[in-house]
Order: structure tokens, then C-alpha cells, then sequence
């Protein structure tokens, strides 16, 4: 009987998650999921499915060049970035908006 439910004003279990960069936490839906797969590949993980140690990332450019930039990826992901996995990434980056803009 370990149904420890904090007090508060949340009607509705939302998952959040804490982006690696800014530490802002936000719900799955607003970060994107970076993934280091058994085989020791680095890849985004758009469905949120794969298997393997992932991290969270805001869906802007500015945090992914910041974790890019500081190796906190690789940290986060206790490997190395490959040449080729920072290439995909900054690639997938480059798709994203600047800032996170509005939400919702
Ligand atoms: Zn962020």
C-alpha cells in the first residue's frame, strides 16, 4: 500500500522530464529524446520508443547546441559522441526553431 499521492492542484499524471541543457522540466510531449542504442549509436528517438539510455532535450535549437557544445550529451548518455552522431544531431538542430517560442 505505497500509494504515496502528493497533495496539490494536478488533476492529471503528466510525466515531466528534464531537459539536459536549460533544466527546465517539461512534459515528453515539448523535448525531444536523444538515445544512445546498445549498438553505442547516438540517434533521435522520435517515437520515444527505442531502446537504450536517452536524454531530453527542448524542441529548440539553443539547447541542443549547448549540449552539444558542453559534451553534456555524451555525458548524459555516458558515451562519447561519435564525429558522425554530432554531425546527425547538429543536422536535426538545424531543423528546429531558434527558441522554444509559445507553448502549446
Ligand atoms: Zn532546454
Amino acid at each position: 500500500m505505497a500509494s504515496a499521492r502528493p497533495k496539490g492542484p494536478r488533476p492529471k499524471h503528466i510525466p515531466l522530464r528534464t531537459c539536459i541543457a536549460c533544466r527546465q522540466e517539461r512534459t515528453k510531449r515539448e523535448l525531444v529524446r536523444v538515445v544512445r542504442t546498445p549498438a553505442m549509436t547516438v540517434q533521435v528517438d522520435s517515437t520515444g520508443k527505442l531502446a537504450g539510455r536517452g536524454a531530453y532535450l527542448c524542441r529548440n535549437r539553443a539547447c541542443w547546441e549547448q549540449a552539444l557544445k558542453s559534451h553534456r550529451l555524451g555525458g548524459a548518455l555516458k558515451t562519447t559522441l561519435s564525429p558522425a552522431d554530432l554531425a546527425a544531431l547538429h543536422d536535426y538542430a538545424a531543423t528546429l526553431p531558434e527558441t522554444s517560442g509559445t507553448t502549446t
